[in-house]
């Protein structure tokens, strides 16, 4: 998924599949059987096994297996979007998956125990606070999830139903009301970050509902001061954000959205009910929404149909033009998913 930001120019989606090691359970229960994967990730490809002898096999721009580390997920799949942040450009991040396939621990893990374990949200930050000037930069955080179309702060649990407003000069997609935090320091956002898993968690029980449920999104804004001779290889590119204040130095803002999708297993329409059917609907709806704006995207379409959903309409600033967006697609190895996983494996492709 590698490059500068120089050479976006087609407003495609990078898409990387990665691929869980067996849980405990599995290497019990699936202990006489294949994956129902096998992954080639020198030439790029996965096989999708469909019996013994006969497998269908697709092409990613990336493909992770269970021994890649976290270290390498963030510099395949996010460390150039952030670079591109860095430069003055939107990007997102986003992971879509099956409950339990990864999607949380390739994005929010805080390798708290651990430091080598940590996500892409930590090793983001991480990049972004050591190429900022402290006197000069800034950058700030917002945190929210989305639950049955609704916007709910994470940092301020008391705020929900929070309104989606575009500025209507500047395409600007901002949500007034959501807690914005300053960074200054990786420690300041890992409490933060602690934070809204806390309210996340007690917002959820609340509702009587999983995390699987709702798509968790962080939003980060870099504000960065840029002299006159480090600004001049992007004057010329007039789709960068640049804002020309009263004197040099040049503003450039970027925005990084990192979201972590609702699972997308299908929910048996037969046997759910109440609850469980409507949050079902809620979210066919918003990923099958982004399926559409990111097929739209994949085909080079100048209509990518934002408002079908909630979620498409917070990423309406962050995709195509000169947006950068990498998608992972986390798939786990039991052969008892396969159907789930070949579901999750098109909709990667379809993005491609
Ligand atoms: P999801 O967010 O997609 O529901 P999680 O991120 O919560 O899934 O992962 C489910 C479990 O699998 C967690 O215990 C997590 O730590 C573990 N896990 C997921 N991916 C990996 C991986 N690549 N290596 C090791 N453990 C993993
Ligand atoms: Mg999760």
């Amino acid at each position: 998924l590698g490059g500068s930001a120089k050479d976006i120019v087609d407003g495609r989606v990078r898409v990387a599949v990665r691929l869980r090691p067996r849980n405990a359970e599995e290497l019990v229960a699936d202990a006489d059987y294949a994956d129902c994967v096998e992954l080639q990730p020198e030439v790029k490809r996965l096989k999708l096994r469909k019996n013994n002898w006969d497998s269908d096999t697709y092409e990613f721009d990336e493909v992770l297996t269970e021994f890649a580390s976290q270290k390498r997920v963030y510099e395949v799949v996010a460390k150039p979007v952030v670079e591109s942040v860095l430069d003055g450009y939107n990007g997102t991040v986003m992971a879509y998956g099956q409950t339990g396939t990864g999607k949380t621990y390739t994005l929010g893990h805080l390798g708290e125990l651990d430091n080598s374990e940590c996500g892409i949200m930590v090793r983001s930050m991480e990049d972004i606070l050591a190429n900022l000037s402290p006197e000069t930069d800034f950058v700030s955080v917002s945190y929210i999830q989305i639950y049955m179309e609704t916007i709910q702060d994470l940092l301020t649990p008391s705020n929900d139903n929070i309104p989606i407003m575009e500025d209507p000069k500047t395409g600007e997609v901002s949500l007034p009301g959501a807690t914005v935090v300053e960074i200054r320091d990786q420690q300041s956002f890992l409490e933060l970050l602690r934070l809204g898993e806390a309210h996340r968690f007690a917002a959820n029980t609340k509702l009587n509902t999983e995390s699987s449920r709702s798509h968790a999104i962080l939003m980060v804004q870099v504000k960065r001061s840029v002299m006159g001779g480090e600004a001049s290889s992007s004057e010329e590119d007039s789709h960068s954000h640049l804002v020309q204040s009263c004197d040099p130095p040049l503003v450039r803002k970027g925005k990084l959205v990192v979201v972590d999708l609702a699972g997308s297993e299908r929910v048996q329409k037969s046997g759910s009910e109440g609850q469980a059917l409507e949050e079902a609907k809620c979210i066919n709806l918003s990923l099958s929404a982004l399926g559409k704006c990111i097929n739209a995207l994949a085909e080079n379409s100048p209509h990518v149909p934002v408002r079908d959903s909630k979620l498409t309409r917070l990423l309406k600033d962050s995709f195509g033009g000169t947006a950068r967006t990498s998608l992972i697609v986390t798939i786990g190895p039991s052969p008892r998913h396969r159907g789930e996983t070949a579901s999750t494996i098109l909709f990667g492709q379809r993005a491609m």
